[in-house]
């Protein structure tokens, strides 16, 4: 058997010991005779299942009781695609705080139902980013304010849970949930599809204040009605089964890995081995500004875009995979999920300092 480093953007990196415990019990889940894969959601197997990861998870992130806890499909994009027509609660406009890409296809989705003021943009600093909190020209009547806590793409990430006031606070942490202690109670609404720091693509994580549910608008098909999916329990109709049992396994290796405090520490570890050594010299660059730099992914450039091609396939057979920048950037970037070791990237940059020596 091989495995390679991955440093896929998402799907990403799963923790090897969750994959093993998938592959041990594939074929019988714990002797019931049948994968999870081929069990009816219905039964007392997968219930059991189901809750289990939403306790875990409640446990993990610290989730209050008034808190609903959801297990949705439509990734992300489906999430920030219906969240207005939930939210908006008969007000007019949303606010947007855009560092990244993200971000401006959520607001471009939210325009579709509602008023978009964009409060703050590093866009003119191709979102290099975040602006200052005290710069963001927030409406106190708006439905809510839409972040992106981690920017994929641009490798731009909040440092800290921004606080809003009366106005709830929807992020979408797709990429970087999960990655260190966080205040749940600073938001109204959080979504992640799972596949970077949780589990299988398939299943997005809604954590959604319950007073903030049961308003949406008429014309909301029920599918995408937190409220109809909170009293259903998240089975209104068939869930991803397969993906929330393996998010339920990654839940349980936090808790046995020391919460997200000890995921936290790793994770601020392994993110300054590889800043500190692109900080060091003149081959590489990351263009984000040191406090806003994203623990989660880290975009860099080469000092000569033509050695792009060279450095991939040198990165190829060093067994270091999914470098490749965001098509729109360019460049490289390494994403550094919860799974990544620190041995990952010490190999990376390893890799990357050998190729600087030959090339530089
Ligand atoms: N938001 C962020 C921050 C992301 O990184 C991604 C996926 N890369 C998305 C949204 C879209 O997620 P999905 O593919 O699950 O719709």
């Amino acid at each position: 058997m091989k495995r390679i480093v991955n440093f896929s953007a998402g799907p990403a990196t799963l923790p090897f010991e969750v994959l093993q415990q998938v592959q041990a019990e594939l074929l019988d889940w714990q002797g019931c005779g049948m994968s999870v894969m081929e069990m009816s959601h219905r039964d007392k197997e997968f219930m059991s299942i189901a809750q289990a990861a939403e306790a875990d998870l409640r446990e993990v992130a610290g989730i209050q009781a008034n808190y609903k806890v959801l297990f949705m499909q439509g990734g992300a994009t489906g999430q920030f695609s219906f969240i207005p027509m939930n939210l908006l609660r008969g007000k007019q406009g949303i606010d947007f705080v855009l560092t990244g890409d993200w971000g401006k296809k959520a607001a471009k989705e939210a325009a579709r139902y509602a008023k978009v003021n964009v409060a703050a943009s590093s866009e003119t600093d191709k979102f290099a980013n975040v602006p200052a909190r005290a710069s963001w020209k927030l409406d106190p009547g708006a439905a809510y304010v839409h972040i992106t806590s981690n920017e994929t793409i641009h490798g731009v990430e909040f440092a800290a849970d921004p606080d809003t006031g009366a106005v709830p606070l929807v992020a979408d942490m797709s990429s970087n949930i999960l990655s260190r202690p966080f205040d749940v109670s600073k938001y109204g609404l959080i979504y992640a599809g799972a596949q970077k720091n949780i589990g299988p693509s398939g299943v997005t994580i809604v954590i959604v204040r319950d007073d903030l549910i049961g308003q949406a608008a008429a014309n909301t098909p029920g599918i995408f009605d937190y409220k109809q999916m909170a009293d259903n329990e998240s089975m209104l109709n068939t869930p991803p089964c397969f993906a929330w049992y393996v998010s339920g396994l990654v839940f349980k290796w936090i808790k046995d890995n020391g919460g997200l405090k000890g995921v936290g520490e790793r994770n601020a570890a392994k993110a300054a081995l590889l800043y500190d050594y692109i900080d060091s010299q003149d081959f590489y660059r990351n263009p984000v500004a040191k406090a806003d730099r994203s623990r989660m992914n880290v975009p860099f450039t080469l000092a000569n875009p033509e050695l792009d091609a060279e450095f991939l396939k040198g990165a190829k057979a060093a067994e270091l995979s999914g470098l490749k920048g965001h098509r729109s950037v360019g460049g490289m970037r390494a994403s550094l999920y919860n799974a990544m070791t620190l041995e990952g990237v010490r190999q990376l940059v390893d890799y990357m300092k050998e190729f600087a020596r030959i090339r530089a």
